[in-house]
């Protein structure tokens, strides 16, 4: 990561971007440059050698204006108070942008999972639960997955909030398995509003789907989901990549061979494989590869100045949160080159955790083909409501999404008004 890259300066400059455009007035809008809330908690966890090791982890909740706090919760060595703030604050921007009554939170742990034991990765799991316990529920706020976390995290989540309550709390949590809870769709569901995204796009320029070349950065959840899912589509997936590095084939990948490579693969990641006409390039040359869409989606700042100059694709969609940094927006922007933002384009899995919460607050267990038509029509509904607000005011659609999710905040503030 590049030393002086701060995601939450990122946020602001945007969001001042924005509120200018809007002719807003910093009082306006001051209250969203500040978090609400943020707990930092230290977790001991006792580790399979009988050493203690302490780790850091926060829970920021940015906004709680529309509704309860919202956010995933990320186990990565690079995890710090600012990355999580920024995350926080996205989440708030893209309940809204989404129009789903959420406010926005984050919550992280500093901390490397894969140098972990099973059992170790439980016990820094309910630790941590333990420590941000106060301040998270049902009504107040949400943890999800995200970079690192899974369904079996989740569940281990709701286990631990369950006992302290005394009674099952299933609504405490999202992306849960589905048998304590956890909704049809919601593993899928942000790669499958990345694809809706991609679809809209296209559909818009006119361009057809079947000539339509892609490259993933990211192969986690959200890229391996859009990935296949654009396949299915008829889309020619040329290069994808991990931490492993990048795998590209001008002719098209076999998504479903990879697929499987990854299910037998016990770290599950693309390391090793090796598929007819397969060539290994490095991260910028997937960055930069020839492809009509590019999606990233790993994290945050990798479309830097230096690659928005080399970007050869035309269409930019955002399946990870922050990948493009305010200097290379701007470059993009010039080179007109098209980007569905991040509180746009990766919404997909708010959305579906937002059906799954209405769901355990109901008993109501509903079929994926009503959550994946409900989850279409919310997230084609934002895109239209990006897409005109950008035309309305002519600008990119980034500046779009933010006008649309900060004109809801700001409505929402005067109509609540301020305490005391
Ligand atoms: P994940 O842990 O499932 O996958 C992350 C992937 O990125 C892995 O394949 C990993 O190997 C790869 N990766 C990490 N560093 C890389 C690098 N430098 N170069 C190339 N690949 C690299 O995480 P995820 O849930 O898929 O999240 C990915 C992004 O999407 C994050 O920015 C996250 O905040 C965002 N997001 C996730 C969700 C969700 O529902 N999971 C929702 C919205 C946004």
């Amino acid at each position: 990561m590049v030393k002086n890259y701060n995601p939450y300066d990122e946020m602001l400059a945007t969001l001042d971007k924005a509120a200018n455009i809007l002719g807003l007035e910093e009082s306006d809008y001051s209250f969203l440059r500040y978090p609400e809330r943020e707990l930092i908690v230290s977790i001991p966890v006792q580790m399979d050698d009988g050493r203690v090791e302490v780790f850091t982890g926060y829970r920021v909740q940015h906004s709680s204006l529309r509704g309860p706090c919202k956010g995933g919760i990320r186990y990565h060595q690079d995890v710090d108070h600012d990355e999580v703030k920024a995350l926080a604050a996205w989440m708030s921007l893209k309940c809204s942008v989404v129009n789903i009554p959420y406010g926005g939170a984050k919550g992280g742990v500093r901390v490397n999972p894969e140098k972990l034991s099973r059992r170790e990765l439980e016990a820094l799991t309910r630790r941590y639960i333990l420590g941000i316990l106060p301040i998270i529920g049902p009504q107040k706020d949400i943890p999800a997955p995200d970079v690192n976390t899974n369904a079996e995290i989740m569940g281990w989540i709701m286990d631990t909030y369950s006992v302290f309550k005394g009674h099952a709390v299933p609504g405490v949590v999202t992306g849960k398995p589905l048998e304590i809870g956890g909704s049809l769709g919601r593993k899928e569901a942000t790669g499958r509003g990345v694809m809706l995204c991609s679809l809209e796009v296209l559909a818009r320029l006119g361009k057809d789907i079947k000539s339509t070349t892609v490259a993933v950065q990211g192969y986690g959840n959200v890229g391996q989901t859009a990935a296949t899912l654009l396949y299915n589509q008829g889309c020619k997936i040329v290069a994808i990549s991990d931490i492993s590095g990048g795998y590209y084939n001008p002719d098209g990948l076999n998504i479903p061979e990879i697929n499987q490579y990854l299910l037998n693969n016990s770290q599950k990641i693309l390391e090793g494989y090796n598929g007819q006409g397969v060539i290994k390039i490095n991260n910028e040359e997937l960055l930069t590869c020839d492809c009509d869409i590019l999606i990233p989606a790993a994290l945050e700042n990798q479309i830097t100045a230096e690659i928005s100059h080399k970007v050869k694709a035309k269409i930019i969609v955002e399946g990870a949160n922050g990948p493009t940094n305010t200097e290379a927006d701007k470059i993009l922007a010039d080179r007109k080159i098209l980007v569905i933002p991040d509180i746009l384009a990766n919404a997909g899995g708010v959305i579906v955790s937002y059906f799954e919460w209405v769901q355990n607050n109901q008993s109501l267990m509903w079929d994926e083909e009503k959550i994946n038509e409900m989850l279409r029509k919310t997230i084609v509904g934002a895109f239209n409501d990006v897409w005109a607000k950008a035309k309305e005011k002519n600008t990119t659609l980034r500046m779009g999404a933010y006008m649309v999710a900060l004109e809801r905040l700001v409505q929402a503030r005067k109509i609540r008004g301020i305490f005391p």
